[in-house]
């Protein structure tokens, strides 16, 4: 049941609740609070706490004027952190996830979360009750310095589902899936992933801005967490070159009337490929017209594209497979209500709100459109003929973070579902971070070139 204001008034009375945290995420996905005590408590959550938005990224950094924003609480996501989440704190912590508007009350073009909103109602006005996201996220644990700076070092010698009891790391993943049950997620599973230091936690299904609301409370659960381990937690998407690196698969699908869209049980193999329905193969042929559009927004950074190569589990190609995980999209063997489309390319570190807003986007494009997908290949991606790449119409994500964000500009549908003001932040705060790499002189170059010429 909805939680009134009188509810959370008296929780945060029963449990002496010291300080509550407004939340909300800035354009590039990083986890943004603002702090207020006892005195606040009421005024935040009708809604009228004020907060400076020109030193935000994407909020109106220029614009000096309009910075003022409010912060509107979305009472569902009211939570009070456990006491072991932050052992130092002094008193209770409660947090509750924030929509961003202007002074006048009207919703700000730029918050993340309202893009997401946007296309969830775009898709409930033809008549789906949300797109239901199940998310697998996987990250790395790596020891800190003696000074407390993370490190790329782990002690951890296990690999994919192994259980290594003396592991520090596996102790640390025990209590993060402690925690974010506690926090009131539902978990499918946690394990150790294939590299060493690399673990996963799988986020059962649940409707689409919950599901990013719900990755923002795992990204800094399992952040915080890892510090009382002494541990640095990453969601860097290749941290390590040479062993895999870390993706964010979201299993994705349509309910209609409390019913799965994406499941045909009369479906004939030569008609409907794997039970799935029509629904099922228009939304996978929008993800394909637009996975370098989107490429951006799921994979946003310049290392994002060192993940996306071959020989590491991760997809490098527009293709899709019942089995196979070189591909963009895998079909699960499931079928009935649990029928559904992972998607393999994102990596976590997204913003979780853009990156289901344009996926939800491109799907639907794909219905609106009437598009078929491609036949689904079931071989290795990654060793196709140039003949067969043709025959299935497999293209290759882009390289880098520069072709991605060509890629997106070309991108009528993306840059919609983004709305101006989201694309133009975006575009800017990205080719800075481009320029700047491409300015810096990295290791590599040194090794290969210095002693050479
Ligand atoms: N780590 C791989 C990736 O980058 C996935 C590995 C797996 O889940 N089998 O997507
Ligand atoms: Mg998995
Ligand atoms: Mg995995
Ligand atoms: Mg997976």
């Amino acid at each position: 049941m909805a939680r009134t204001k009188q509810d959370i008034l008296q929780e945060l009375k029963d449990h002496q609740v010291r300080f509550l945290r407004l939340q909300f995420t800035d354009i590039l996905g990083i986890n943004k609070v603002v702090e207020l005590p006892v005195n606040q408590f009421e005024k935040a959550l009708d809604g009228e706490i004020m907060f400076d938005g020109s030193s935000i990224e994407g909020f109106g950094r220029t614009e000096v004027e309009e910075s003022d924003m409010l912060l509107k609480p979305d009472y569902n996501t009211f939570i009070i952190y456990p006491k072991e989440l932050e052992p130092t704190t002094k008193g209770a912590v409660a947090r509750l996830i924030c929509d961003i508007a202007y002074p006048d009350g009207k919703p700000f073009e730029g918050d993340p979360r309202q893009v997401l909103k946007r296309q969830i109602e775009r898709s409930q006005k033809k008549g789906y009750d949300n797109l239901y996201v199940g998310s697998e996220v996987e990250f790395f644990l790596f020891n800190r310095s003696p000074e407390g700076s993370p490190t790329t070092h782990t002690y951890d010698r296990a690999g994919y589902f192994d259980l290594a009891p003396t592991d520090k790391g596996e102790e640390a993943r025990r209590d993060m899936v402690d925690m974010l049950v506690r926090l009131g997620l539902q978990l499918e599973a946690a394990h150790h992933e294939g590299a060493p230091g690399q673990h996963e936690i799988d986020l059962k299904y649940t409707n689409a801005l919950q599901a990013a609301d719900h990755l923002t409370t795992l990204k800094f659960v399992v952040k915080r967490v890892a510090i009382n381990h002494g541990l640095h937690a990453t969601f860097m998407p290749k941290p390590i070159a040479g062993i895999n690196g870390s993706g964010l698969h979201f299993h994705l699908s349509l309910f209609k009337n409390g019913e799965n869209a994406f499941y045909e049980p009369k479906g004939r193999l030569e008609v409907w490929p794997h039970q799935l329905s029509k629904t099922a193969l228009q939304f996978i042929a929008g993800l394909f017209e637009h996975a370098e559009g989107m490429a951006a927004i799921t994979n946003p950074l310049v290392n994002s594209y060192k993940r996306l190569t071959p020989g590491y589990e991760a997809p490098t190609s527009v293709a899709w497979s019942v089995s196979h995980r070189s591909a963009m999209i895998r079909v699960p063997k499931r079928r009935g209500a649990g029928t559904r489309a992972e998607f393999r390319f994102p990596d976590p570190s997204c913003n979780p709100y853009l990156a289901l807003a344009v996926i939800l986007a491109a799907g639907l494009e794909g219905l609106e459109s009437n598009l078929t997908p491609p036949p689904p290949i079931e071989r290795d991606v990654y060793e196709l003929s140039v003949r067969d790449r043709r025959k299935y119409r497999v293209s290759e994500m882009p390289g880098t973070l520069r072709e991605a964000l060509e890629a997106l500009q070309k991108d009528r549908v993306v840059r919609n579902a983004l709305g101006e003001q989201v694309y133009k932040d975006f575009l800017n705060a990205k080719r800075v971070e481009w320029d700047s790499y491409r300015i810096a002189v990295h290791r590599w170059e040194l090794d290969q070139y210095l002693a050479e010429y």
